[in-house]
């Protein structure tokens, strides 16, 4: 079997091995490419491995070749899933791997805006505590998270994992999903409508995956809803937000903080008004990519095709 890899350099710069799948076929793995390459690149291809390399409709049409189409990463909306279902082409995601890594990596940012530790270490660096009239001195309110309410949208793996440590904080958690499952309600973790959960939070962090039901649904109006100052951390995708909307509530005041790891473009544009807004972290989409997550990546996404070439597909996001 051909197989194509279309973006391996994120998944794998050098420290992690494509053994794995060079076992399954003849392996082509570029570094990345550019949309101009795309049908070139997937050639006589029959299983095409992409991480945020878009296959639309008329990529898919266009290579009848294509047997399977495998997504490195959670996220799949780069592929063209219902157009790939046409074709009969199974794609599959890695659903796992990057639970621990997202969910400690809310908590990162968190932490840094609560703290702002980079900021008050390079003060030090720079001379300041030294000719500091006082034994301390801080430039940003400092928040301490035990008793605040940590909103979760979208309470699946990533979602219940923030919960988790959220409880740990000593926070109460209030978590929407379109579907409920009691089950994993606690004394300090329940489920609460959208409106609730926007109204009722300290920090509201989103968890959902970017469907059309989803994007842009952090806006003006979501924002509106949310209690002044309230802190925002998205680490799922940059869509759900509309960022013109999100700078200007950042502006005012309306959210003290935004903090993620997702822009509605990737790599950031510059015309992107959040990197340079007030109060704004913007980090470029590593939460996924320690080298353990990395690692677990790589061996769900050799057995995701090993049991396709097998005729038990596994982890398919188009049935
Ligand atoms: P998951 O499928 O386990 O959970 C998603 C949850 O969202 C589910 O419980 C689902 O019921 C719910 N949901 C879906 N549509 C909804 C809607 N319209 N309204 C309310 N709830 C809805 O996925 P996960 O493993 O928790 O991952 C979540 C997302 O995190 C992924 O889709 C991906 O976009 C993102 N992610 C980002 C990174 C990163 O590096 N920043 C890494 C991995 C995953």
């Amino acid at each position: 079997m051909k197989i194509v890899v279309l973006d391996g350099h994120t998944l794998n710069p050098g420290d992690i091995a494509w053994d794995g799948m060079k076992k399954l076929g003849s392996l082509t793995v570029h570094e990345r490419t550019a949309e101009a390459d795309i049908l070139s690149r997937i050639g006589e291809a029959e299983a095409v491995i992409t991480n945020k390399t878009p296959l639309t409709r008329e990529t898919i049409a266009a290579k009848p070749n294509i047997k399977y189409i495998g997504v490195l990463a959670t996220g799949y909306n780069v592929v063209d899933v219902e157009a790939a279902k046409e074709r009969g082409i199974p794609v599959t995601n890695i659903p796992t791997y990057g639970t621990a890594a997202v969910s400690q990596y809310v908590f990162a940012l968190l932490l840094e805006i609560c703290h702002h530790v980079a900021h008050h270490a390079k003060t030090v660096a720079d001379g300041r505590w030294e000719k500091s009239a006082d034994f301390c001195y801080w430039d940003y309110p400092l928040i301490e998270l035990a008793g605040k309410t940590m909103g979760i949208i979208g309470f699946g793996r990533i979602g219940q994992a923030v919960g988790r440590i959220a409880e740990a904080f000593g926070m109460n958690v209030l978590a929407f999903d379109e579907r409920w499952n009691e089950a994993l309600e606690t004394e300090k973790t329940k489920y609460a409508p959208l409106d609730e959960v926007l109204s009722k939070s300290d920090v509201v962090s989103l968890h959902v995956p970017l469907f059309d039901s989803t994007k842009g649904m952090i806006n003006r109006a979501s924002i509106a809803k949310m209690k002044p100052g309230v802190i925002v951390i998205n680490t799922s995708r940059g869509p759900l937000v509309v960022e013109a909307d999100m700078a200007a509530a950042l502006e005012s005041g309306k959210v003290y903080h935004y903090g993620t790891d997702v822009v509605s473009t990737e790599p950031v544009l510059p015309e992107n008004p959040l990197p340079r807004a007030k109060n704004c972290f913007v980090t470029p989409h590593i939460a996924w990519a320690p080298k353990e997550a990395r690692t677990r990546l790589m061996n769900i996404a050799v057995e995701n095709l090993a049991q396709f070439q097998k005729g038990t597909p596994v982890n398919v996001v188009n049935n």
